[in-house]
């Protein structure tokens, strides 16, 4: 049984596909953040990106597959079961339900998608739904100069430097965490594979299997 009071870690992602810098982030988040679990929540249909080719239900199992065998993981399915494209401040919502109101949840966000958070469908509204936690990315520099002035003014106001300041609510903080540097990019991993070069060592085997069994990434 899940201890309720333990933070849950929430990880939003295209994953397209999942590698080894997501699954660093994960696994060092509950450490560094002190959570119980880690729920991994791949998106639907970005409306912005995307590989129109690879579908949410393959990348779905694509993070199914990498987070196998990590009783600490899980991965919530709604938003590629949803018709249409779940804004993050949605999904927060319908995991509140579920949660209760006393729970710590915690968004596990890079430093460079939180750069672009004051860009987001309702973006002040996270705060009452959740914390944030933001990991250093390589290129990405956690820094209150380097963010929109929105974002900053939120940021000055609402970080703290302790982890367990994220026991002591249920949301609203923003935590910055750093974890083992991985210049890994689904995006590099997306140019490997269509030049018919090795992706090797970058994600896990079982994912590049099921990359090559069902003939994914190769045009583009
Ligand atoms: P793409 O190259 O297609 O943009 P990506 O590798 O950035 O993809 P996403 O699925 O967009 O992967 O990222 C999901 C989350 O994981 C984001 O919060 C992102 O900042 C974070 N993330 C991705 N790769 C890393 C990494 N190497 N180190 C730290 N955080 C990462």
């Amino acid at each position: 049984m899940p201890n309720l009071s333990e933070p849950l870690g929430l990880f939003g992602g295209t994953f397209d596909p999942v590698h080894f810098g997501h699954l660093r982030l994960a696994e060092e988040s509950i450490a560094h953040l002190g959570l119980g679990e880690v729920r991994w929540i791949p998106a639907g249909q970005p409306p912005h990106r995307g590989t129109p080719e690879v579908t949410a239900v393959q990348r779905l199992a694509m993070v199914q597959r990498a987070i196998a065998g990590n009783a600490r993981f899980s991965v919530d399915p709604a938003e590629v079961e949803a018709a249409a494209p779940s804004y993050t401040v949605q999904t927060l919502q319908r995991l509140r339900k579920e949660m209760g109101l006393e729970r710590p949840l915690v968004l596990l966000v890079g430093a460079d998608a939180f750069a672009g958070l004051s860009t987001w469908f309702q973006w002040r509204d996270l705060f009452a739904l959740a914390h944030i936690a933001v990991s250093h990315r390589p290129g990405f520099p956690v820094e209150i100069a380097s963010l929109p002035d929105e974002l900053a003014a939120e940021f000055a106001q609402r970080r703290f430097d302790d982890a367990r300041g994220l026991r002591q609510a249920a949301s609203g903080g923003i935590v910055t965490f750093a974890m083992t540097q991985l210049a890994i990019s689904a995006t590099q991993i997306r140019k490997l594979l269509a030049n018919g070069l090795s992706a090797r060592y970058l994600l896990p085997d079982s994912v590049l299997d099921y990359i090559d069994s069902h003939h994914l990434y190769k045009n583009h």
